[in-house]
């Protein structure tokens, strides 16, 4: 059953970020089904789920809650669209309950499809917001190197992913990219402090503004902790920095939470965690758990108030904007978050105990650093032998990632950047479980890559 179905997904599956001949040598893994924090695949081997899939299923596998409001949705109505003077109740309500989830100046939201729609309304709306404010010059937005906000063409063009531009180029024009604040790589070889170091890279932001000049500036945008990038914590210095070179200018801020919100980091929106006071916030994937697709972009009321007041018609929306099925799933999503406390145990309990076990990780030989914030952590792996990077074509990361899941355990690697975000539900146990199996790819990772250094 699972060599037919391997074959025919070889013969017609074009995967998303996937070498399509690779695969089609090595054959696809098949995910079955799937219970609380593990999935299973096709041969019934257990896994334990540590990305929570792409850092989506915040509430875990299995919830009967959301089956249910999605099949009671489907009958009442399955489909209608928010076009043209229309709504439904689920999109109203979900939309007042993410108003009074999010900080008090967010009071409007502007549902999409999933992430990348989220930055691609974003884009059309800072530009949109400025030439109603009679400043259509001011039009370019920074972005960050390495920083991810989707794979539409405006989504990669935002984010800061190299080999995504040398492909699908030329990227949206008006879009400039500044350096990140990734101390491990960018920063520790020059010996730099990281406090210092954060301060740098936000001052890059200035540069940038007064290279571009004030008046031709939109927006910046970043994520609160780059996520694709490489669990990516910016030193504490970074954000108070970038704040106050924000505020000196007249420049949206853009918070992408599509990984940070919905308690990864310990708060219902990661910006809370940095004290940040967004002025658009592209959300998806934790939204529904993951369970259907469904994103949106909460707007602070600075902007708010000139599209609706002075805005005229905004010639932007998508067929399944508010989705009801998906807005009635995303909606029962957060109540049964709130009702049982999962955001507060993570800042509470869950963080702080992942925090204490997985640095335990950083005395292996293969770690030069182990970092966690709420329930996102990474693994940057070294050689051990020069303490430095390895040599880039032993793909040391992508043989680690390999292990791990032969073990039991997803694990994805960014280079050799080792990441894990497990959904929001898992225990204390299933942590001490995780950071076991973390420490076991690790020591047959070295294994593997020992006579390959010796030489
Ligand atoms: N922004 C961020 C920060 C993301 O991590 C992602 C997805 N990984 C996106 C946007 C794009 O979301 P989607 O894949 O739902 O389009």
């Amino acid at each position: 059953m699972s060599q037919s179905l391997q074959a025919l997904d070889r013969a017609h599956h074009l995967h998303p970020f996937t070498d399509f001949k690779a695969l089609g040598e090595e054959g696809s893994r098949i995910i079955e089904h799937a219970e609380g924090v593990y999935i299973f695949d096709a041969a019934g081997n257990r896994i334990l789920d540590g990305m929570a899939g792409l850092w989506c299923v915040n509430l875990g596998y299995g919830r009967e809650e959301l089956v249910t409001a999605a099949a009671e949705q489907m009958r009442r109505l399955p489909y209608y669209n928010n076009f043209f003077k229309t709504t439904h109740p689920p999109a109203v309500k979900l939309a007042e309950k993410l108003c009074a989830l999010a900080p008090a100046h967010l009071n409007h939201i502007f549902f999409t499809g999933s992430g990348s729609e989220a930055n691609d309304t974003v884009l059309r709306m800072v530009r949109r917001y400025w030439t109603l404010k009679g400043k259509p010059q001011k039009h370019w937005v920074i972005g960050r190197e390495n920083g991810y906000h989707g794979s539409t063409v405006a989504g990669m063009s935002l984010g800061g992913m190299a080999p995504m531009h040398e492909q699908g180029g030329p990227c949206v024009p008006g879009i400039t990219h500044v350096r990140q604040p990734y101390w491990f790589d960018e920063g520790r070889p020059e010996g730099q402090d990281p406090e210092a170091f954060g301060r740098e890279c936000a001052a890059a932001i200035e540069a940038r503004i007064l290279e571009l000049g004030e008046e031709n500036v939109a927006a910046f945008i970043a994520e609160p902790v780059q996520g694709a990038g490489g669990a990516i914590i910016p030193p504490a210095s970074y954000w108070p920095a970038v704040k106050a070179v924000l505020a000196k200018y007249d420049i949206l801020l853009v918070i992408d939470e599509v990984i940070c919100g919905f308690g990864r980091l310990g708060e219902w929106f990661g910006s809370a965690h940095f004290d940040l006071a967004p002025d658009l916030v592209p959300i998806a994937k934790g939204l529904s758990s993951g369970y259907l697709p469904i994103g949106g972009v909460l707007v602070g009321d600075r902007v708010a108030d000139t599209l609706v007041e002075e805005g005229g018609e905004f010639f932007h929306g998508f067929t399944y904007s508010g989705h009801p099925v998906c807005a009635a799933v995303a909606l029962k999503n957060l109540q049964l978050m709130e009702a049982e406390g999962v955001v507060e145990r993570v800042r509470d309990e869950l963080g702080p105990y992942l925090a204490s076990r997985w640095t335990t990780l950083a005395d292996h030989p293969l770690v030069g650093e182990a970092r966690t914030l709420g329930l996102m952590g990474a693994l940057e792996l070294i050689d051990p032998v020069s303490g430095e990077r390895f040599d880039k074509a032993l793909a040391a990361g992508t043989l680690c990632r390999d292990i791990s899941f032969r073990r039991g355990q997803v694990m994805r690697s960014v280079g050799d950047t080792m990441i894990i975000a497990p959904p929001l539900v898992i225990t204390r146990e299933q942590i001490d479980d995780l950071v076991t199996l973390a420490r076991e790819a690790l020591d047959e990772t070295a294994r593997c890559l020992a006579p390959r250094l010796a030489d």
